[in-house]
């Protein structure tokens, strides 16, 4: 009888449209998720609108994948996706937005850094008919000045050299509509700078402030070398400004050894000035060189980026998901 009762449950959820997805990518937060799911479920239950919660699970080490399968055996809201390795947090979230199927979907972190409770807020401006909800940290507590100042420079560099309008102290916290979801979906490229293709997408758009928190609990899953990282791919993915910035270079030490060259023929011939090889010689082949070399490794950059993108490669691999507590082993995006 029970099981009749809950088949039907079953069937009924199923009929249902969901209307929000909230996707969260999940690194090693196993001591997170608890906290998280506990938030997330009230604020969500509150709203009293079909909803689902996609997990995605990163290839974590410690023990979220079993806590996400625990908590998607137990609640039919919950949809767990699991990553066949450990593939960066955009492709997770690449990954979850594949698998949500909210008319909107709600992107934020595990470690509730961004706010659950915002979440009637950015429902309210998206039924007000925009496609995007921007969420900007008006401050940002528990991070370091010195992570804040580069921050805050760094956005304002890539939107005075990208292509595209990236807004200022933006996160990836935001609720996209399904148009802007099936927008995102068509940008297939490898090289998956999300804050770049959010904006790349445009589509009418609201920000709204917001104060973030310091991290809930676990740590944070970038060092300074991986954020430089992915500041220089952002930079590269969205501009060839570099390249132009290079060819400059070059134009420049080009006429820096033009009038060089004038000037030591000059001082040779009318001031009878013996020319002096060795040091000129060494410091114009170390600057050529090194500026040449610079120059090589940015094009190559650039090359790179085409090589991995001639590979077509997916952005990422599935080993499992699990909807309405049944798992079903899919074996590709
Ligand atoms: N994350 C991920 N894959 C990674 C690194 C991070 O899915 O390779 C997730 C992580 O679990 C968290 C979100 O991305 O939900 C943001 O990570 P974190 O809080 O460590 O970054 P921070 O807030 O310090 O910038
Ligand atoms: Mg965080």
């Amino acid at each position: 009888m029970n099981a009749l009762v809950e088949s039907r449950h079953l069937e009924f959820r199923r009929n249902r449209k969901t209307e929000l997805s909230v996707v969260i990518p999940l690194y090693n937060e196993y001591e997170v998720i608890p906290m998280m799911y506990e938030r997330l479920t009230a604020v969500l239950a509150s709203l009293a609108i079909p909803y689902e919660l996609v997990l995605v699970d990163d290839g974590s080490r410690d023990g979220t994948p079993t806590t996400m399968s625990r908590l998607a055996d137990a609640d039919p809201n919950v949809t767990a996706v699991f990553l066949s390795r450990n593939f960066g947090k955009e492709a997770a979230l690449t990954a979850g937005l594949d698998h949500a199927t909210g008319d909107a979907v709600i992107i934020m972190d595990a470690d509730l850094q961004d706010p659950p409770e915002l979440i009637p807020e950015m429902l309210k401006a998206w039924k007000a008919g925009v496609d995007v909800v921007c969420m900007r940290r008006r401050s940002r507590s528990g991070e370091s000045w010195f992570k804040r100042y580069s921050a805050h420079r760094y956005y304002r560099v890539l939107n005075a050299i990208s292509d595209v309008d990236i807004p200022t102290d933006t996160g990836d916290f935001r609720l996209l509509s399904r148009k802007a979801v099936n927008a995102l979906k068509q940008l297939n490229e490898r090289n998956r700078y999300m804050k770049g293709l959010f904006a790349w997408i445009g589509l009418p758009t609201t920000i709204i402030e917001y104060d973030r928190m310091p991290r809930a609990a676990g740590v944070t899953k970038w060092d300074y070398l991986s954020l430089f990282n992915l500041a220089f791919e952002g930079i590269t993915s969205f501009s060839t400004a570099p390249l132009r910035l290079a060819m400059g270079g070059g134009l420049l030490t080009a006429l820096f050894g033009i009038l060089f060259t004038l000037w030591i023929v000059i001082k040779a011939l009318f001031l009878g000035d013996p020319v002096q090889g060795y040091p000129s010689l060494i410091s114009m082949i170390t600057i050529l060189g090194g500026v040449q070399l610079l120059s090589i490794g940015l094009l190559g950059e650039y090359i790179g980026k085409t090589y991995y993108e001639t590979k077509q490669r997916p952005v990422y691999l599935v080993r499992d998901v699990m909807r309405r507590g049944k798992s079903a082993n899919e074996t590709a995006p």
